[in-house]
């Protein structure tokens, strides 16, 4: 079934346009300090390259603030257009006003309304980011999350709760204020002269259940898009398997117009890994295509080897290192499945469905791997050379149909989703 996509305004942030018919939008966040221009520009770059199509930097004291625009003009020098996105909590009035630079030079204010301030002071600085951002023809991101709720608001709304006829559970209020904060927010925003279509939200909570809830409940009273994600995902598999399962639900259902992934990384490796699983998502969800993907049998008693696995592994890895060559020079090349099979049992059929696959022998077979190509058996490959020699085929097969006058070349086949 073909989601369809929630009706939306539509809101540009430089090239990128985000809501209804627009592709959903992949982003991420640094986690370098903002002081250090060149260490973040270097992530932004690397985060781009993984996929990235915005990136978020903490904007939180003057010395962050003071770096962000030669960030960009180090990003801008190096060829790297994606939109910087600041993340203003606390002090973003004052940092906005002493740093027009970095005002400018960020294409999105993420504003959070539990963290501008309490009262008429909180109003006044919400006022002042809000005023910055129409200024600037910015794009803002009224960003709510569960644990920095307005608590002004959450009180109002416990004790009107706990005044009815019909008090409900006190999660089932908190979860509405989130919803209330993020409306009231956007209300107060337009009210001060910020467009509608240049408006994102967000009501971020940590369970999966909670966020299902809360997004299906705030997509269905507003139009404004809205950006998707488990807010402290965790790391490793935890992260990635509650961040799917909660966005693959929204998604379906056609809500989520910009996701992020907050996977905890890895002491030691590379932030990028949100960008590829935000990916992985879209692309298993037939949403979008980004790179190549391989379909590999898990391996069982019938293939003792690991030969198959390796395999798959390493063509995976040189499918994703040579996108930002090909995703120019090969367009459509996105879409190509590569199929990656242990044994002659579900091998032949596979490898027949995706545009190229080979199926290695299991235990006891004949030692030869037939490498199948747009469904029909090409060659047959034996020998402990075996994956040098797949390799070349797939650069062989992308090359002749993907380059110019290729007859896959700018055929993606995911159906582009229609807005409901
Ligand atoms: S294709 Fe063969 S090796 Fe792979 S899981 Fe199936 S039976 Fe096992």
């Amino acid at each position: 079934m073909k989601p369809l996509r929630r009706r939306t305004h539509q809101v540009r942030i430089d090239h990128l346009t985000v809501g209804s018919e627009a592709p959903v939008v992949v982003q991420s966040m640094t986690n370098t300090d903002t002081a250090d221009a060149q260490a973040t520009a270097l992530q932004v770059r690397e985060l781009s390259e993984a996929g990235s199509e915005m990136v978020r930097i903490t904007v939180n004291s003057p010395d962050a603030a003071s770096k962000v625009a030669e960030i960009r003009s180090r990003l801008d020098d190096m060829g790297c257009p994606t939109p910087l996105v600041g993340d203003f909590h606390f002090n973003g009035e004052r940092l906005l006003a002493e740093f027009p630079d970095c005002a400018r030079a960020l294409s999105k204010y993420r504003i959070n309304p539990g963290n501008v301030g309490k009262g008429a002071k909180g109003d006044e600085k919400f006022a002042f980011m809000i005023r910055t951002a129409a200024e600037h023809d910015k794009a803002v991101r009224i960003g709510v999350n569960w644990g920095s709720l307005d608590q002004s608001l959450a009180k109002r709304m416990m004790d009107a709760n706990l005044a009815s006829a019909n008090p409900r559970q006190p999660e089932e209020v908190m979860k509405e204020a989130l919803i209330v904060s993020a409306l009231e927010s956007a209300q107060k925003a337009v009210d001060l002269g910020l467009p509608e279509d240049k408006i994102i939200l967000s009501c971020k909570v940590s369970n999966v259940q909670d966020l299902i809830q809360v997004y299906r409940d705030l997509g269905s009273r507003c139009a404004y898009p809205l950006h998707l994600g488990l807010t402290e995902a965790g790391m490793g598999s935890k992260g990635i398997v509650a961040s799917t399962a909660a966005l693959a639900v929204l998604m379906q259902e056609g809500i989520g117009d910009t996701i992020r992934i907050s996977l905890t990384p890895e002491p030691g490796t590379s932030r990028t890994q949100e960008v590829v699983v935000a990916q992985e998502i879209l692309q298993t969800m037939g949403l979008r295509s980004f790179t190549p993907m391989v379909t590999a049998c898990p391996g069982c008693g019938r293939t003792s080897s690991t030969v198959f696995q390796e395999l798959a592994r390493d063509i995976q890895q040189y499918l994703r290192m040579q996108m930002p060559v090909w995703k120019d020079k090969y367009p459509g090349v996105e879409s190509m499945n590569v199929a990656v099979m242990g044994c002659v049992v579900n091998g032949p059929g596979e490898s027949k469905l995706a545009d190229i696959g080979i199926s290695l022998p299991g235990t006891g077979e004949t030692p030869i791997a037939p490498v199948y190509v747009d469904g029909e058996r090409k060659v047959t490959l034996k020998g402990d050379n075996m994956a040098a020699e797949f390799l070349a085929i797939v650069q062989e097969y992308v090359e002749t149909n993907y380059g110019e006058g290729g007859k896959k070349r700018n055929a993606p086949r995911v159906i582009p989703i229609q807005a409901a």
